[in-house]
Order: structure tokens, then C-alpha cells, then sequence
């Protein structure tokens, strides 16, 4: 039996018995150094990032503490946005299949209030949510925290970045002294040692050392000469190994915008993301990509962090970036656990320092790889699977999913599974449909109605 067998852990039979039916045979690095100290009771410290397993660590956490019998909130888990924690919600739903009656909430800001007094008046065990919205419920007394004994912050760097500083001290404050905390971070700036100070007691910290990465995700190394070859490396690259989603990262903005130009000009399926767009431009990149309609995206590294995409087929670094910890943040956005991911980085002579710096820090030594050949130039570009349709119509139109999935499926409308990811913004919404069913979908939107009006509805172009 290896250390990284979960049977090592003391952990309840039936929730053992569910993660090999699960198909998790052993544990992923940030599980192992972690739950022993969380299944202890200590308050823990981690850098996990979405892919790590992270949700695992924590989700089988607070279920071993967990006492069914009694019908309080006992587990609160805060993350920076709702679809991280819808995924951390049916995360620890599959991980509590085999406990019967256990009772999971989501409560996240963008959706109606008045539901969610309604779940919580029939009572849940763990609550999963976003702090803005937790917060209210703490202030208008429909939740009540007096039992709580397991706090966690998910992304808590994120939560920070986006400004829930506040509410995630009101919150803490309403929850009982004696509990056990997690934290879970991809990054550590000071506002989270602090904040660490604050809420911790003792923690452990549980780095896993980016070593790690490179197991989980193949790192290739391409050495290139100068401007024209490191964007030739890029194609060959791109049409070598056809990533359906990659993201392609730039040490500058006017760099991620020419990239992107060259990538559209031979064919490729391609926006830019950077901060020199509009912040409209910047959410329908971000949409289009999110729900496959472009398949690369050129971005800066602050211009990403607006991604909410779990796994990337591949990441190109078109440079290495600046900083080792930022490389290994890029790359980490490949690959999930038990899946490998592919990173491939470009460097010329003149960034041997850096080169030679990161390879200190993931201690190994870089060699550049051999590029495909020139023929593969002569394969088409990976084409889409999906396209946008943007509907002039909103949140403030109280359009919501149902009604556009309804409106798109109904009489002689396109399949169910020719739609794709639905968002909606305040005043319009995006939907994806399957490339071949766009006539079909754009004609069914624009005759049909929905809250019992028409919209208008047009095909976003990549
Ligand atoms: P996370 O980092 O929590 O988002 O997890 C990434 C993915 O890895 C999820 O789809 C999990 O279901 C899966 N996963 C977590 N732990 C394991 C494990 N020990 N073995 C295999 N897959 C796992």
C-alpha cells in the first residue's frame, strides 16, 4: 500500500468505498499532504488551484465531521464566483453519494433571493455560496451559522481580488469561535497572510511544490530564433496538437493583440484578451471561449484571470513569463487531475536568465524540443464546435436560461444537446448552440418569443 493510497486515511467506509466507484484510486499531491492534518482538525493553509483535487481535500473533510442526525449548517464553503461553486456543490454531492440524506445548498448572488429563504427554511448540512450573498442571508437571519464547524475559503485569493474583504469578515464573525478553518489559495499575497492571522488558529501550510506540476502536466520547452519563427513555432504547435480549447499567454498587451491578428489571418479560430478592449469586448471574448465557439484565445496574465475555465487542453506561453510563479500559475490552468494537460513555452537566446531561472524553480533543466514539421503548416485550423448567438435581452428583462433553452428546444426546434453554455448579462444574453443547428437556432429565436415578447437575436462573430 503506497502513501498515497486514501486508505491510509482514516476516512468512513462508505465514503472510502465511494471514491473507488468514484475512480479515484489514489490521492493527488495537494490530498495527500493535506488530509492528514485536515482529517485531525487543524486549521490548514493549501495552494491548490482548480485541477489539484483541492475540492476532494476539503469536500472529504468536512463529510467525515459531519453528523447527518443532526439537521444544522455545519460546513460553510465560500468561493470568489457561482459556477466555481456550483462545480464545488456536485464536487461534494458525488463525494456524499453513498451517505444517504445529506443536504447541500448553494447560495450565490445573480440569482432570486426569495427561492433560497424557501431551500434554507427546509434546512441544509453544508452551504456552498458566494460571500456577498451568504452575508445577506447572515444579516437578514435566514441562515444561522451557531453550529458551524468547518469554515473554508476556495480561491481565497480571488475572493480578495474581487472585493469580498468585507464580507467575508462579517461573515466569519458570525460564525462560533471554536471551528476548524481551510484556506485554499493558488496565490499568497499579504492580504492573505493576513487574513490568515485573523481567522487561523496554528494552521498548517500545504505547498505543493511545482515539482508537482510537472507530473500532471507535460512541459515542452521550444527554443526559437526571432520574431517570425516564434510565431511559426506557435502554428505548427496549434496545428499539431489541435487543442479544441487553448490560451495562448503574452508578456504585453500589444503583443496578445498582434498574435491574435496573425493567428485570424492564417485561419485560425482566435480572440484577443486584454485590457486595452472594452470591458463589453472583454465579456463576449470570455463567453465565446467559455462556451467553445473560439478555440485559442491570446491573453495577458491579468486579462485572464477573468477566465472561468477549469481545464485547458493546452497552454502556449508565446514568451516565459516574467516571474517562475507566474508560469507555473499559467500552466496550472492545464490539465486536471488524473488527465494530463500540455504546456508548451517559447524562448529565444535572449531569455536564457529566465529560462534558467525557472528551471531552478521546477528543478529541472530546459532543453528546447524539436518543433513539428513544416508540413503540418499545410492542416486546416481547428474548427468550433459551437457558435454565440447574443439575444438583445436580459436579467432586466427577467429573461433567464429556461426560457431561452424553452424557446430554442420547443416545436420544431434544434435538440437539447445542440445547446451549449447559456449566460446572461443585464441587458442581453449569450447562448451556444451546435455549429450546425445555427440557422435553425437563429430562426427559431428570432420568430419565436420569450417572457411574451420577441427579441432580437444575432450570430456573434469570432
Ligand atoms: P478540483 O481541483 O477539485 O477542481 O478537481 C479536479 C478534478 O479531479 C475533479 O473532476 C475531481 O473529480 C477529480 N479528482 C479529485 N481527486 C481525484 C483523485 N484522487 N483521483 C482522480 N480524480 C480526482
Amino acid at each position: 500500500m503506497s502513501n498515497t493510497d486514501f486508505s491510509n486515511l482514516k476516512l468512513h467506509a462508505d465514503l472510502l468505498k465511494n471514491l473507488s466507484t468514484l475512480g479515484y484510486e489514489s490521492m493527488t499531491p495537494i490530498q495527500e499532504q493535506s488530509l492528514p492534518s485536515i482529517l485531525a482538525g487543524k486549521d490548514v493553509i493549501a495552494q491548490g488551484k482548480t485541477g489539484s483535487g483541492k475540492t476532494a481535500a476539503f469536500g472529504l473533510g468536512l463529510l467525515q465531521r459531519l453528523e447527518v442526525k443532526r439537521f444544522r449548517v455545519q460546513s460553510l464553503v465560500l468561493c470568489p464566483t457561482r459556477e466555481l461553486a456550483d462545480q464545488v456543490a456536485k464536487e461534494i454531492r458525488r463525494l456524499a453519494r453513498s451517505i444517504h440524506n445529506i443536504k447541500v445548498l448553494t447560495l450565490c448572488g445573480g440569482v432570486p433571493f426569495g427561492p433560497q429563504i424557501g431551500s434554507l427554511e427546509h434546512g441544509a448540512h453544508i452551504i456552498v455560496g458566494t460571500p456577498g450573498r451568504v452575508e445577506e442571508h447572515l444579516r437578514k437571519g435566514t441562515l444561522k451559522l451557531d453550529e458551524l464547524n468547518m469554515l473554508v475559503l476556495d480561491e481565497a485569493d480571488r475572493m480578495l481580488e474581487m472585493g469580498f474583504q468585507t464580507a467575508l469578515d462579517a461573515i466569519v464573525d458570525e460564525t462560533p469561535k471554536k471551528r476548524q478553518t481551510l484556506l485554499f489559495s493558488a496565490t499568497f499575497p499579504p492580504k492573505i497572510e493576513s487574513i490568515a492571522k485573523r481567522i487561523m488558529v496554528k494552521p498548517m501550510m500545504v505547498q505543493v511544490t511545482a515539482t508537482h506540476d510537472d507530473s500532471t502536466i507535460g512541459q515542452h520547452f521550444f527554443k526559437v530564433a526571432d520574431y517570425e519563427q516564434r510565431l511559426e513555432a506557435l502554428r505548427l504547435l496549434l496545428l499539431q496538437h489541435r487543442p479544441e480549447s487553448s490560451v495562448v499567454f503574452c508578456n504585453t498587451k500589444r503583443e496578445a493583440q498582434a498574435v491574435a491578428d496573425e493567428l485570424h489571418r492564417v485561419g485560425f479560430s482566435v480572440l484577443a484578451l486584454h485590457g486595452d478592449l472594452e470591458q463589453r469586448e472583454r465579456d463576449q471574448a470570455l463567453v465565446q471561449f467559455a462556451s467553445k465557439s473560439v478555440s485559442i484565445l491570446v491573453a495577458t496574465d491579468v486579462a485572464a484571470r477573468g477566465l472561468d475555465i477549469d481545464a485547458l487542453d493546452a497552454v502556449v506561453n508565446y514568451h516565459i513569463a516574467n516571474d517562475p510563479d507566474v508560469h507555473i500559475h499559467r500552466i496550472g490552468r492545464t490539465g486536471r487531475a488524473g488527465s494530463k494537460g500540455v504546456a508548451f513555452s517559447l524562448f529565444s537566446d535572449k531569455e536564457h536568465y529566465k529560462v534558467e531561472m525557472l528551471g531552478h524553480f521546477i528543478d529541472r533543466t530546459i532543453v528546447g524540443e524539436t518543433l513539428p514539421p513544416q508540413s503540418v503548416l499545410g492542416n486546416e485550423p481547428m474548427a468550433p464546435e459551437m457558435a454565440t448567438l447574443q439575444i438583445d435581452g436580459g436579467k432586466k428583462q427577467k429573461l433567464r436560461p429556461g426560457d431561452i433553452l424553452g424557446a430554442l428546444t420547443g416545436k420544431q426546434g434544434i435538440e437539447g444537446k445542440q445547446v451549449g453554455k447559456i449566460q446572461i448579462f443585464d441587458n442581453w444574453a449569450y447562448v451556444a448552440v451546435s455549429q450546425k443547428a445555427v440557422k435553425a437556432a437563429l430562426k427559431k429565436l428570432g420568430e419565436g418569443k420569450m417572457k411574451g415578447r420577441s427579441f432580437r437575436v444575432r450570430r456573434v462573430n469570432a
